[in-house]
């Protein structure tokens, strides 16, 4: 099977929904264009932007930084850094921190680590201990999305990347969707910029790229990441609606694609409705209540179990 771009190696991986047959140099240099594409289709950085990729140890957030990289290179005057958020998951995120602290150390990135224990003083295995019935996830993400906007303020930057795929904006949409959450809804999408700058704007360069294709680049670039799944995931919603699309997918290749543009649309219509953010009482940080998320899942928490 011969590769359909260079017509000259051997084709090892072959992309349905484009109907190409890629060898492992062309599938390379394809990703990292499609990277390309995206951030200046949806004007995702300026030119002296400093930028901090939110890092996981995964193989998204660590492809991710591996060609923010080769980008940077190219130009001089902005400016690229790594954090990570610790939720305090042992056996699970500790593994995957060691992982992006050795790929930061490769790339000549800094890298500077959040914890919830630090930011909350509480790890997610104590929400779990002292609260075993809750939705991990539930809890995990509203405590993160919050560190992130945390650490982005921290570290004083312009944007923060974030390594979301296709996959990804589309299970979360359809989230949203079952969760009935309008408000997130219209904070999704491929970039997500406040011109008040309560917080600090957030764009998504993988967010067109199936997460089967990002695993392979991985692979073949020989980026060493976290594969074990976290030991809450299975109790995750998302897991669910994984499956169901993929399964979707596979009879219906390109259906995946089809959902992200249909997200886009519909936030743009959204868009129009412009939600009034108010101060959160507790934190101060902006929320479209009185009190944030997340502040109201810690107050839940009895602060005598993890002080
Ligand atoms: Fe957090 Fe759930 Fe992801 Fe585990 S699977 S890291 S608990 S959001
Ligand atoms: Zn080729
Ligand atoms: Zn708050």
């Amino acid at each position: 099977m011969e590769c359909s771009i260079c017509k000259k190696n051997e084709a090892f991986y072959f992309r349905v929904y484009e109907g190409v047959k890629l060898c492992r140099s062309c599938f390379k240099k394809s990703i990292e264009k499609k990277v390309r594409k995206t951030i200046l289709k949806y004007k995702m950085f300026d030119r002296e932007d400093k930028i901090a990729v939110a890092v996981s140890g995964g193989k998204d957030s660590l492809t991710l930084l591996t060609i923010l990289k080769k980008i940077e290179s190219k130009f001089t005057s902005a400016k690229l850094l790594a954090f990570a958020i610790d939720e305090g998951i042992k056996g699970y995120r500790d593994e995957a921190l060691k992982l992006a602290e050795e790929h930061c150390k490769a790339l000549n990135i800094p890298l500077k680590i959040f914890s919830f224990k630090n930011l909350y003083g509480v790890t997610m295995d104590e929400i779990m201990s002292i609260n075993p019935s809750c939705f991990p996830c539930a809890y995990c993400g509203v405590l993160r999305r919050k560190a992130i906007d945390k650490a982005a303020k921290e570290l004083n930057v312009d944007k923060v990347a974030t390594a979301h795929n296709l996959d990804d904006e589309t299970q979360t949409f359809l989230l949203n969707i079952f969760h009935g959450d309008i408000y997130r809804l219209m904070r999704s999408g491929p970039k997500l910029i406040d011109l008040e700058n309560r917080f600090t704007s957030k764009v998504k360069p993988l967010c067109e790229i199936p997460e089967k294709e990002i695993t392979i680049y991985a692979y073949i670039t020989n980026i060493k990441f976290q594969s074990l799944p976290c030991p809450y995931a299975h109790l995750a919603l998302r897991n669910d609606i994984r499956e169901l699309i993929n399964k979707i997918e596979e009879k219906h290749p390109g259906v995946k694609f089809t959902v992200f543009n249909s997200m886009r649309k519909i936030k743009e219509a959204l868009e129009k409705h412009k939600v009034k953010l108010n101060k959160c009482k507790v934190c101060g940080e902006p929320t479209p209540s009185n009190i944030c998320e997340a502040c109201l899942m810690l107050r839940k928490l009895p602060a005598k179990s993890f002080a």
